[in-house]
């Protein structure tokens, strides 16, 4: 089943008399249960690419969809809906909120959806544990590592029982270690759970537990690499 497709998309930025285009013709598709990992120098188009995907912003031309659903087709308030119920995001603009404990913060998506206490903070603790943090549910995200604030996110994003993660630059303030051990947890939450995660990087040190790798330049796919 394809969960995420982009179909011939372009995106150009536009501002201050400057127009940038981002991507030049995107195709992709990443079926359930892919464990995915987008390439590229900085600039290339990954982020773009993921924020379509999140339908936190509108292709200038193609076609996105998600679970089989039109994003690019529906309206400002009908994507935010959709995202809070079907995706997961692990994203820089989605940090976490540090009034928050560990377990508020995964908890979060679920009480924006209207989920009762009791069944939110179950599945909080829930995804916590799946990603080691159980004894950690009630630090301050002050009191965690970066890598530790890092699987909070990834947490609240599992905790959404979402159609799909997606993660730009995941590991982007982790030294490479720490990296490399959240790519870890993801990848034995693909195959535990069944999870399709699709996440950038820059890092290339990071890729051998990768299965699928998508190589982004200058705003095209430029190869692929399936092992
Ligand atoms: P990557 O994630 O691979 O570093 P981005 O998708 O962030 O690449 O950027 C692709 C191109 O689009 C770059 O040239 C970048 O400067 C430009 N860009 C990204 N976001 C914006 C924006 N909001 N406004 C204008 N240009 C942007
Ligand atoms: P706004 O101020 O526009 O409400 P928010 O930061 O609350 O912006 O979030 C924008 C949209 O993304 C909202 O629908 C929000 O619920 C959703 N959202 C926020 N964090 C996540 C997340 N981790 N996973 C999925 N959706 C999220």
């Amino acid at each position: 089943m394809v969960i995420l497709e982009a179909k011939g998309v372009r995106k150009v930025y536009r501002g201050d008399g400057v127009e940038t285009e981002a991507l030049r013709g995107v195709d992709l598709r990443v079926e359930k249960g892919e464990f995915t990992a987008l390439v590229g120098p900085s600039g290339s188009g990954k982020s773009t690419l993921l924020h379509l995907l999140a339908g936190l912003d509108l292709p200038t031309e193609g076609e996105v969809y998600v679970g089989g659903v039109r994003l690019d087709r529906l309206s400002r308030s009908q994507r935010a809906r959709f995202r809070l119920e079907r995706i997961g995001l692990v994203f820089q603009a989605y940090n976490l909120l540090p009034v928050l404990t560990a377990l508020e913060n995964a908890a979060f998506v679920l009480e924006l959806r209207g989920v009762p206490k009791g069944e939110r903070e179950r599945r909080a603790l829930e995804a916590l544990a799946a990603l080691g943090l159980k004894d950690k549910a009630h630090r301050y995200p002050r009191q965690l590592s970066g890598g530790e604030q890092q699987r909070v996110a990834v947490a609240r994003a599992l905790a959404a029982e979402p159609l799909v993660v997606l993660a730009d630059e995941p590991t982007a303030n982790l030294d490479s270690r720490t990296g490399l051990a959240l790519i870890e947890r993801m990848k034995a939450l693909n195959e535990a759970q069944g999870v399709t995660f699709l996440f950038s990087t820059h890092d290339p040190r990071l890729l051998e537990h990768v299965r699928r790798v998508v190589r982004l330049e200058d705003g095209r796919i430029v190869g692929e690499e399936v092992r």
